[in-house]
């Protein structure tokens, strides 16, 4: 089994750029490939599907040349359901020392003003499963804040990657829109009944990996930003019939994955952002076993 990679920078590929070759198909510069089908070890199992991206001095924030540590399809499984994975990858890049991540995808609408081809930067979350497969060392000596799942500063650097970049007429959404990504595990999409729920709690669209990622990367204290971009409304939302999903697909998967590439180009690696700080360590005392300790 292959050793874990250092690299502070790590890219969650996913449904965003599904049926590309990444990165060769963007034929992006100063963008290479270093290392493919790496499996790692992990306490759960063996976890696949990562590869190592090079990013040339010329395009990044310090002009020093960067690794990036990239998973393809969140980590999944190609021929099964396992909704673990998010623990396994986690786990991959709490050991490569991993500090900004960055998550693409797409996603549905319960919200009527958010379109198909819009880009979402989403600035919070509902997801009422969280846990389920935590990467938390134990729940005595460590806490998770929410105050921000998401990076403001990563958020930024994704807003503004892709401003100049988003095909009209999809609008790019940044944390100013404050627009609120609900997780739902999948693989099937809402009922009409459940997007109804989402609505009203809320939510403005529907994710199948946001929940268990952004939770994960607080538990592992790095910074977290999701890129995704709206494919349908969810059934119920709007009038009219199904919106097929593949044309929209077949449009943006080319431009959201260059823009995934070039935000972890341009992401800065600082902690002014204060993510780092909302996973807390806390006393050894709260971890001791007390009825039984020795006075
Ligand atoms: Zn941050």
């Amino acid at each position: 089994m292959t050793a874990i990679p250092r690299t502070p920078f790590a890219l969650l590929s996913g449904s965003a750029g599904w049926g590309i070759r990444f990165p060769e198909d963007l034929a992006e510069p100063g963008v290479r490939v270093l290392d493919r089908w790496l499996t790692f070890d992990t306490p759960w199992g063996p976890q696949g599907h990562f590869q190592v991206l090079e990013l040339d001095g010329a395009i990044t924030a310090d002009g020093r040349s960067r690794t990036v540590l990239n998973v393809f399809s969140h980590g999944w499984p190609n021929d099964a359901i396992d909704n673990a994975t998010h623990r396994r990858v986690a786990w991959v890049l709490e050991q490569a020392g991993v500090r900004k991540v960055l998550a693409d995808s797409t996603c549905g609408s319960v919200n009527r003003m958010l379109q198909p081809a819009d880009f979402i930067v989403a600035r919070d979350m509902l997801d009422f499963t969280q846990t389920a497969y935590s990467a938390m060392p134990g729940r005595l000596r460590h806490q998770g804040m929410a105050s921000q799942l998401f990076c403001p500063g990563l958020a930024r650097t994704l807003e503004t990657t892709a401003r100049p970049l988003w095909p009209s007429p999809g609008r790019v959404l940044g944390h100013s829109h404050q627009i609120v990504v609900c997780h739902n595990w999948g693989p099937r999409f809402t009922s009409r009944a459940e997007a109804r729920a989402y609505q009203m709690l809320g939510g403005d669209a529907i994710n199948q990996s946001i929940g268990p990622e952004a939770s994960a990367m607080r538990e592992i204290g790095a910074c977290f930003a999701s890129a995704s971009y709206v494919v349908c409304w969810e059934d119920g939302v709007v009038d009219g019939p199904a919106i097929d999903i593949d044309p929209i697909h077949h449009t943006l998967r080319h431009v959201s994955t260059r823009i995934s590439l070039l935000a972890m180009a341009r992401a800065e690696l600082t902690d002014a952002c204060g993510c780092a700080a909302l996973r807390i360590v806390r006393a050894p005392e709260y971890a001791s076993f007390a009825p039984g300790s020795p006075s």
